[in-house]
Parts: structure tokens; C-alpha cells; sequence
């Protein structure tokens, strides 16, 4: 069993854009229209009538209706070095839609469209951007041809799957003629939100232009269905391997026992934990944020009680590369020796001599 296209189109056709639509789907509250109201002009709302299905309907604290809401808190964010783009992804790119922090690899942002506004997105500028990405496909292009380092090439938007087969297929092929270009990745929130989007034409499309990878976003083991194992088996059959990456958000998966089932149900379906990403410091995200130290101890209570390569690396991303947040299991040396903790907590002596 796959999807049609016709099950993609119609979740594009009836997204769930006004509050009369949301109302097929939950009970909302009085704080759910107030935030509305306040922050209609403030940031896009909107979901597909599927990512609307996972809501729980009476639940306020449903890990997909805090993602897709607007909150009041976002209103009374006063945090003081909150940024429309923290990553400063307007002074990392050398032409438009291009951000560059690392020299062999670039983020090229091909879309300017998503199917869910995540309200947590530290991309909430590119949204405001007059020109769309599809105009500037051809400088892009064109830098990543003249810089013979670039061997890896992030497309990203926005949503790079929003954009109709044809148009990404431009681009891939345009990209596979760089000979330069080693690998090719896709970001995509949809495999989570629109499944449909992945059906097997895309997936033949896709096919063509290997090595293709997909960095996909599950947050909580709730968004993980069936629609979503179908969609996700399509694009494996067509050898396309997909990687994880989270974001540390309060409330939905800052807690052991939510990360371990969200690992573990990624790779019931496949899907290989990649990233966890400390929560940008956007404004009106305040509410979402974990603080590193609490995020680190999650990461190193995981080691030990779940598949080693169930657990993602924790990483903060800054404007000069990503930072692992990671934990130290090294305790100290005592003459030939270095002294290990192990996962429950009991020292481990490994022989390892200075000399
Ligand atoms: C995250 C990111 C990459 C890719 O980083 P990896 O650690 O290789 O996954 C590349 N460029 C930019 C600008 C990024 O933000």
C-alpha cells in the first residue's frame, strides 16, 4: 500500500487555516482564541487536516496542539537577547538563500512554503522575505558550482517538499551535474506532518538522483502512525536512508521516559535518531526552552537503557557550526590508570598508561 497523489492534494487543499476549520478537531479554548486574536499578525498559523487528526481533543497539554497553536505565552516572551534570526543566517550567506558556516557543506534554502507552521521555528524570518526562493534557484546553483569544496548540499526552505516534483527534480538534477557535489540531503518536517507528500512517485523520482538523504522531524513518539511507517517504507524500498533530528521542547520531550519511547519508536519504523536540538533563542519561544544542563543529564540517563544507536547527539547550533552538548564520562586519572563512569554510576579502571 502507498499514497496517491490525490491523498497529498487534498490534504494541500483543505489545510486547516481559520479557527472555524480547527473546530472539526478539538474544543478550543478561551486562551486558544485569545492567542489567536493577539497573534494573527505576529507569526502564520495553519496545519494539514492530518497533523489536525493527532490532536487530542479535549487536552490542552497534547504535545501536537502545543507545536501548532499559538500560546499567549508567546506574547510575553521578554526574553532580552531573543532574535527574529539567531543564527545570523542573513550574515552567513553569501548569496540569498545560501547559508554557509562549514566549508565543504551549505544549507540551500529552496522553498519559502511549509504545510505547519511549528511555532518554536527558528526561521521565522524567512517567512517575511520578499523574493521567493524559486527566483534565486539559478545564483545558488551557480555558487555551488564556482566553490569546488562544497561535496554536501542541505536543501532546505521552508519546505523543499512543497515544491512540485518537477521543480525539485530541477534542481537535483542541476545539482547532480556539479561534480563536485558528493551528497545531497533533504530536510523536511512533511514525513511528520503531511506523510501523503511521499508517495511512490516521488520516491522513483528521488531514486535517480543518488546519494539522496532525508533529515526528517518527529518531536514526540505521537506523531509517529501508520501513515507515517507507509510513507517512511516508500522512501526506504527506494534506498533513500532517514535521519532524525528533534528539537528539546518543555512539555512535549524533555523528560527520559518521552525521549526513550520517541527513539525507540523512530526505529520501529526505521528512522535513525540523528539530532536533538537545544531550542533556539527566537523570540516567543521562551516557554519552549530547556535548560542545557537539565537537556544534557536526559541525554546521558538515555546511554545504558536503550539501543546505542537509538540515541541522537545533543547539539546547540550557533552561527559559527553546531556544538555538542555533551556530557563527560571521563572522571580523572589515578597514575596508570583513567577512571570511567559507566552507566549505572559504578566507576570502571581502565589500565592506560602515561608512558
Ligand atoms: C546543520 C547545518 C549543516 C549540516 O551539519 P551536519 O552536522 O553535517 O549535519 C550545514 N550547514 C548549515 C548552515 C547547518 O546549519
Amino acid at each position: 500500500m502507498h499514497f496517491t497523489q490525490k491523498d497529498y492534494q487534498k490534504q494541500i487543499d483543505e489545510r486547516v487555516v481559520t479557527l472555524e476549520q480547527l473546530k472539526q478537531f478539538i474544543d478550543i479554548t478561551d486562551d486558544t482564541k485569545a492567542a489567536f486574536t493577539k497573534l494573527r499578525k505576529l507569526f502564520k498559523w495553519g496545519t494539514t487536516p492530518y497533523y489536525a487528526s493527532l490532536m487530542d481533543k479535549e487536552d490542552t497539554a497534547c504535545p501536537v496542539r502545543l507545536q501548532t497553536l499559538p500560546s499567549v505565552w508567546e506574547a510575553q516572551d521578554c526574553t532580552p537577547c531573543a532574535s527574529s534570526d539567531p543564527l545570523m543566517e542573513t550574515e552567513n550567506s553569501p548569496v540569498e538563500n545560501i547559508v554557509q558556516v562549514y566549508n565543504d557543506r551549505v544549507a540551500f534554502c529552496i522553498s519559502d512554503a511549509c504545510a505547519s507552521f511549528c511555532r518554536f521555528c527558528f526561521r521565522k524570518y524567512y517567512f517575511n522575505k520578499k523574493k521567493s526562493a524559486r527566483e534565486t534557484f539559478d545564483k545558488g546553483l551557480e555558487y555551488i558550482r564556482s566553490n569546488k569544496e562544497i561535496r554536501d548540499v542541505l536543501l532546505t526552505g521552508g519546505d523543499p517538499f512543497l515544491l512540485d516534483d518537477e521543480t525539485l527534480e530541477t534542481v537535483l538534477r542541476r545539482l547532480r551535474e556539479i561534480k563536485h557535489v558528493q551528497i545531497i540531503r533533504i530536510g523536511t518536517r512533511l514525513l511528520c506532518t503531511l506523510p501523503q507528500r511521499f508517495n511512490a512517485k516521488i520516491a522513483g523520482m528521488l531514486e535517480k538522483y543518488h546519494p539522496i538523504y532525508i533529515n526528517v522531524q518527529f518531536n514526540h513518539p505521537k506523531e509517529i502512525t501508520n501513515e507515517v511507517r507507509i510513507a517512511a517504507s516508500t522512501l526506504l524500498k527506494a534506498g533513500i536512508p532517514l535521519q532524525n533530528q528533534s528539537v528539546l521542547l518543555k512539555g512535549i520531550n524533555d523528560s527520559v521516559k518521552v525521549m526513550k519511547h520517541l527513539v525507540e519508536k523512530l526505529l520501529s519504523v526505521r528512522i535513525i535518531p540523528y539530532y536533538v536540538f537545544q531550542c533556539q533563542l527566537v523570540a516567543g519561544t521562551t516557554h519552549f526552552r530547556v535548560k542545557i544542563e537539565d537537556g544534557i543529564d536526559i541525554m546521558r540517563r538515555l546511554r545504558g537503557i536503550t539501543t546505542g544507536f537509538a540515541i541522537p547527539q545533543y547539539v546547540l547550533d550557533t552561527p559559527y557550526g553546531k556544538v555538542p552538548l555533551s556530557y563527560n564520562r571521563f572522571v580523572t586519572r589515578k597514575g596508570d590508570y583513567v577512571l570511567l563512569e559507566t552507566y549505572k554510576n559504578k566507576i570502571w579502571h581502565e589500565f592506560n598508561p602515561l608512558g
